[in-house]
């Protein structure tokens, strides 16, 4: 190389890796210190208008770079490392899988296929948690960025199949063929918000997402399902597919997907399960029959980085049969014809399974996580994150100032502050101070939803780090604020 050609790798290799060697040390410093740091810091205004420089023209070096990350971005986070987050579904990550993403980066290789070892790991990975979550081995299945996109790709299979059921072809004329049927697909008033984005983005429009009630326990109400169905077919209406949720985000409640797998198969529907966290109690033995069901889906849709604790981004979609997957998602360009030699001997597979092409080596996370940790004990941390939520939800019905909100039969817990006497139409604004107080003050970060009409402090357990202490201190920290805003109201 001569002097005036360019490259980005550095000058001098020893000196940046005494660089780099400080990173790692850094942020195993940071990780090894997360109990003794607030669940959350707000930004100085500072630091938050620091962020409306110009371009730089001129660089300032590696080591520059590296201490404006820890000096205006290390510390700002949404805290969802920490031991006392709770909030929205948020994984914390780990070490290992921390790791395992710089090595990723490290070799840096394109997952659209190519046949190579990084494509192996990917489809061992897709191998390993079909059969982890009760799905057939040769399903197929492809990693994601979260739980939005894997739906939405189970979703666009499902719209795939139906509309060649209709003898109609969706991939050539979209949904504007001429007579073309109204499709329309069911999932229940707490199914998440993907779902309405998913219609909305694949021409089915929200419309079509016909929302069912739930019963009590914020199930879906199949009595209303069936009803629903039939009145529908009646009016010249095309349903293709029932969304089932293991695992809702407001409240953890999973629809009966035994009976809802036995409708669909009656109906001849396509069977989506949206499983994004819930999905996991399957690999515990113990929690498995509660999304009983489940492994009849012909899609489904399930995030890693909730409770399988990846670091963002991975989630996965298992679609039972690999040619109705690949007939949604296949199309070809002479640039990336397959050979049958050479590096793209074996084609692009993953490129056939979702909207993406160039994809990360999301993989290796996850293979090395159940190689190192093994599944059992991905298991164990599940059923200790549900433990953890039921004595939570006994510590909350048994004191007399704090009323649950909704049953908690899996890892979520909503509840409030709602002293004896307290005047009802004042509790929603108490409890969003104490939410608001608990994360400002950096106690801890659980989130807040509405149940009913009534504001609820939601605690959402996917955290490996939280310990029992950490539950009875939220209880112990949500009674003396509510007890504080309560003074202050004189
Ligand atoms: C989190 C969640 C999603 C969305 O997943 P992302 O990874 O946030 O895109 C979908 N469904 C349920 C039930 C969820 O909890």
């Amino acid at each position: 190389m001569t002097n005036d050609e360019l490259t980005l790798d550095p000058a001098d290799w020893t000196e940046f890796g005494a660089l780099a060697h400080r990173m790692v040390d850094d942020m195993l410093a940071h990780l090894a210190s997360l109990a003794q740091q607030p669940a959350w810091r707000e930004m100085p205004p500072a630091v938050r208008g620091s962020f409306s420089g110009e371009v730089p023209r001129e660089g300032k070096g590696d080591a520059a770079a590296y201490a404006e990350f820890v000096e205006r971005v290390m510390p700002y986070t949404s805290g969802n490392q920490h031991p006392r987050f709770w909030g929205w579904v948020q994984g914390n990550g780990t070490p290992l899988a921390m790791m395992a993403e710089m090595l990723a980066a490290g070799i840096n290789p394109h997952l659209a296929g190519f046949n190579q070892a990084p494509a192996l790991v990917e489809h061992e990975v897709v191998r390993w948690l079909a059969s982890l979550l009760g799905m057939p081995h040769d399903a197929s299945g492809v990693l994601v960025s979260g739980g939005t996109m894997a739906n939405t790709i189970g979703l666009a299979v499902a719209r795939h199949a139906g509309a060649v059921a209709a003898g109609w072809n969706v991939k050539e004329d979209g949904l504007q063929g001429e007579g073309s049927p109204r499709l329309v697909f069911y999932g229940s008033s707490e199914t998440h918000n993907w779902a309405r984005k998913a219609a909305e983005l694949l021409g089915l429009g929200n419309r079509s997402f016909h929302r069912v009630p739930v019963d009590a326990e914020h199930r879906m109400d199949l009595a209303a399902l069936a009803a629903r169905i039939a009145e529908d077919r009646a009016a010249g209406l095309r349903p293709f597919c029932v969304i089932g949720t293991a695992g809702t985000v407001n409240t953890g409640a999973t629809d009966d997907l035994t009976a809802i797998a036995d409708l669909c198969a009656r109906e001849r529907l396509w069977f989506h399960v949206d499983g994004a966290f819930g999905a996991l109690a399957y690999l515990s033995e113990e929690l498995r029959p509660m999304v009983d069901g489940m492994e009849r889906a012909d899609s489904l849709a399930f995030d890693l980085h909730k409770w399988g604790s990846m670091p963002f981004e991975c989630a996965c979609v298992l679609v039972r049969d690999p040619a109705v997957h690949r007939a949604a998602f296949a199309s070809s360009a002479s640039y990336i014809d397959p050979m049958a030699r050479g590096v793209i001997a074996g084609g692009l597979p993953f490129a056939e399974r979702s909207l993406e092409l160039t994809r990360n080596f999301k993989a290796l996370k996850v293979w090395m996580s159940l190689t190192a940790n093994g599944a059992d004990h991905h298991a164990r941390l599940i059923e200790q994150n549900v433990r953890q939520a039921h004595a939570l939800a006994a510590l909350v019905d048994a004191h007399p100032a704090l009323e649950r909100l909704a049953p908690a039969p899996l890892n979520v817990v909503c509840f409030r502050y709602a002293p004896p006497g307290y005047p009802d139409a004042g509790l929603d604004a108490l409890n969003e101070e104490i939410l608001l107080r608990l994360q400002e003050r950096g106690l801890a970060v659980p989130s807040g939803t509405r149940l009913a009409g009534r504001y609820a402090i939601r605690v959402a357990n996917v955290n490996h780090r939280s310990r029992m202490s950490d539950f009875t201190a939220l209880v112990d920290d949500v009674v003396a604020l509510g007890e504080e805003i309560v003074g202050e109201q004189g």
